[in-house]
Formats: C-alpha cells, structure tokens, sequence
C-alpha cells in the first residue's frame, strides 16, 4: 500500500483545486449549506459547468466528450470534489455516466455509442436502473421481465422495483428474459429502453423517511427497437455483471472523506450536547474514530490495487460491508446523542438518501434522524451485507459454494 502519491499527481491535484477555487463562491461551505431550492438550482449549474470543462465523465474518452483522464486524475478528481464538498452531477448520473456509459465504452456497438453517449453528457437523456424484481434481488438471475421480439422490436412485460430515481429518468436500461428454456443466467438480454411511452408505469414507493426515491416500474407491451439491446441477445448476464463492477467499486475513494467529515460533525453535536465526558460516548466515539481511520486504509489499499492495473475483484466486497455497516454504528451513535430531540426532527433534512448529508450541513435533528433511517437501506442495496459474505467465502476465501434452496415441495 502507498498512502502517498507522486509529485505529479500533487501538479494535477493543484489544477483541480485551482479549478474549484476559480468557479465556486469565496464562501463556499458545500452543498449541505444550501436549502432545497437553491440545492438543486446549483446543481443544475454545476452540471453545465462540468460539463463544459470536461469534467463531467472523466474517464470517457474525449471523442464522446468525456475528460480522457488517467485512473489516477480520475481518483483525484473525485477526492478534490468530495473535499469541496461539491456533487460530480445530477441523481441520475451515477446510472447514465458511471454505470450505463462505461458499460457501453465495453460493451456497446459504434452506433449505441455515438447515438446514447453525448445524449447522457447533454443531460437529453436521464437513466435509472431496472435489475430487481418482487422475486430477484440477491437472486437476481432468477428475474422474469420477458422481452420477445416481435419484428423490428422487442416487446417487454413484468414488472422492476426498488428503482431509485426512476420518477426522474425517461430512459432505463433493464435486464429481461429473452429465453425461457434456457438456464437461468444465459437467457437474459440488457435492453435500453425509453420510459416516455404509453406501456412504462412508475409508480412512487414510500421510504422509512417519507421521501419516495424509489419506483415500481411496470411494463405492458413497452416496445424498444430491435437494435437497442447491449452485448448481444442472452448474453445480458455478462454486461449486467460489468456494470455491477461499477456500481459498487466507486467509493474506495470518497467514502472515507465523506465519513470523516459526519464524524467531524458528530463530535462537535456531542461537544454541544455536553456529552464528550461521559465515558460510555467518548468510547463509542474513538470506535467511530477508528473505524474511519481503517476505512481510510481499506480504501487506500483497493486505490493502490486499482491504480496498479488489477480491477476490483471480490475483495471489493470487504469496502461495501465495512462502509455499510459502520454507517449504521456512527448513525445509531448520533441517535444517542440527541436523545429524545431525535423524536421531534427539526431543521433542514439531508440532500441525498445515499450516504452521509453533504460537506456544510447543519447539525440538525432532521439530518441526523434521516440519515439514521437511510442507512438502514445501505446493508441491502449494491447487494446486502448478507451476499457480500457469501462472496468473500466463495470467492476470495476458497470456502464450499452456499447451498442452493430446497426445490419447491422439498425440505
Ligand atoms: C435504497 C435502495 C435502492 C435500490 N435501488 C435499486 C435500483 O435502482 N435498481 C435496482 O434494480 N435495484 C435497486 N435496489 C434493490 C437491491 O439491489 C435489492 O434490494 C437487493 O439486491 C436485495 O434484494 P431483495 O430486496 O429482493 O432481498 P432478498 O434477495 O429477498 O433478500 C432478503 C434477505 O435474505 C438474505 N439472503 C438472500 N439470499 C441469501 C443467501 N443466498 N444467503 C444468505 N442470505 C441471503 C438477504 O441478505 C436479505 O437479508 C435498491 C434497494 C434499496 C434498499
């Protein structure tokens, strides 16, 4: 592991900075300073802005407008705006950018490349996700949305769920059955699909927090054109799992700055709540301490790794349960400290469902409580705490695979 990097990563880091310093306001605190309204003015804005100095995909090559930046600049890029505490772009970015595009640089034709790739930069296109179903979560290949084709289009029935930012997108890429007699993983295809049609139907779900991020999307005879299917026909499992990859490999970098950052947070709402000489806090507190320092190792480890040519493979698993389930400690931790004022939410709520609030946020009871309730949902989603083990065993530690469930009418 190099906990260091190299004086010409440190040159690229002080045009980032001096980018930041030159297109935010001299008081910039982050965008948790910002209410809602202003919130999503700024980030609007902010897009355009990124998209413009090409920094809004940056490893995309610079052909579909992305930055062509290295792995490193990449990580540098990410650290320096996680620090400034500002967004890399809108909700349905991390979909349409991260997943969706550096799948289709894999996988996709020439012709799905130069048709979908600047639509995501432009902002003309907006993805969400389609993967889980009421029956396929953790056993996702088990899924039964059924495409057929039908001419010069596939004709697609089912229904997705837990779709996150899905009131939000008019596009989403979805993993259907294609072929029913085939074994369960090799007969799926991954199709792009518009939602702007008469058979998609999205319908809000109501989270533990009151907000809905969520959908439930239906299909009854959604069509897409024949073409729009990524990787070849049943072979959707294969281009599903790289886009996993991008999911859940993202945050070796930033997560350990975000949290860091809460646990800032955290400390001063105890100092204010007179609490940092009760013995029993200050050790649940030097806990979280410790945890975050690790969790800074951890991903500097994968960094290294990453950095040196080798992808994350499964061990990528050990960042996602370690981050998760801290959150849940640090969180439940601040739920103490405020006591019964947690009961009674007061002041502006967090920005995002995902993670911690943003870099600037007030140590309000609302923050605090709603993230509370959203880490509850991080051991679940990119695969739960429960399946990431499953991988570690299987996968890194050489153990027997987990027994497959007793078929129906069996034990
Ligand atoms: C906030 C949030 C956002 C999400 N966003 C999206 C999205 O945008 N798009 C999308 O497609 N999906 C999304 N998901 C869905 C997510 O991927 C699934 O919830 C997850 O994969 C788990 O599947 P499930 O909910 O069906 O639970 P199940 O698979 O039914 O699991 C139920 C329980 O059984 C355990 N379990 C299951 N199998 C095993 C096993 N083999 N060994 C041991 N334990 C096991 C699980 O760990 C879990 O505790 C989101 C979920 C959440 C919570």
């Amino acid at each position: 592991m190099r906990p260091t990097y190299s004086p010409e990563a440190e040159a690229f880091r002080e045009k980032v900075q001096a980018f930041l310093a030159e297109q935010l306001p001299s008081d910039w605190a982050g965008t948790g300073a910002l209410d809602h309204d202003a919130l999503e003015r700024f980030t609007k804005e902010w897009r355009n802005t990124l998209h413009e100095h090409r920094y809004l995909a940056l490893g995309w090559p610079a052909e579909y407008g992305g930055g062509g930046f290295s792995d490193l600049e990449q990580v540098i890029v990410a650290e320096e705006f996680t620090k400034a505490g500002v967004p890399s772009g809108n909700q349905n970015d991390g979909f349409g950018i991260t997943m969706l595009g550096n799948t289709l640089l894999q996988w996709g034709t020439d012709e799905q490349k130069r048709h979908y790739l600047p639509r995501i930069l432009s902002g003309e296109d907006r993805w969400c996700q389609g993967y889980s179903e009421p029956n396929a979560g953790s056993d996702l290949g088990s899924l039964g949305c059924r495409a057929v084709l039908d001419g010069d289009q596939w004709v697609i029935n089912g229904q997705k769920i837990w779709t996150s930012s899905g009131h939000l997108a008019d596009h989403i890429f979805l993993l259907t059955r294609t072929d029913t007699d085939a074994p369960k993983h090799k007969g799926i295809s991954f199709l792009l699909v518009p939602m702007d049609q008469p058979g998609v139907e999205v319908r809000p779900i109501k989270m533990i927090s009151g907000d809905s991020e969520f959908n439930e999307v239906f299909f009854t005879d959604a069509v897409c054109p024949r073409d729009d299917v990524v990787g070849g026909v049943n072979n959707g499992w294969a281009v599903a799992m790289t886009l996993l990859g991008y999911e859940r490999g993202a945050s070796a970098a930033t997560s350990p700055i975000r949290f860091q950052a809460e646990l800032d947070r955290l400390i001063d709402l105890a100092r204010e709540r007179g609490l940092t000489d009760d013995p029993i806090m200050r050790q649940r507190l030097a806990h979280c301490h410790a945890k975050v320092q690790m969790m800074r190792f951890l991903g500097l480890r994968t960094l290294t790794g990453f950095l040196a040519g080798h992808p994350p493979g499964p061990e990528s698993s050990i960042f996602k349960i370690y981050w998760s389930e801290y959150h849940r400690t640090a969180t439940e931790l601040a739920m103490d400290v405020m006591g019964a004022d947690g009961l009674v939410p007061t002041g502006r709520t967090p920005s995002s469902a995902f993670q911690t609030d943003d870099a600037g946020a007030p140590n309000s009871t609302a923050s605090w409580t709603t993230t509370f309730l959203t880490a509850r949902a991080e051991t679940i989603y990119a695969g739960t705490s429960q399946i990431q083990r499953n991988i570690l065993g299987e996968r890194v530690l050489g153990l027997p695979k987990d027994p497959e469930p007793a078929p129906a009418g069996g034990r």
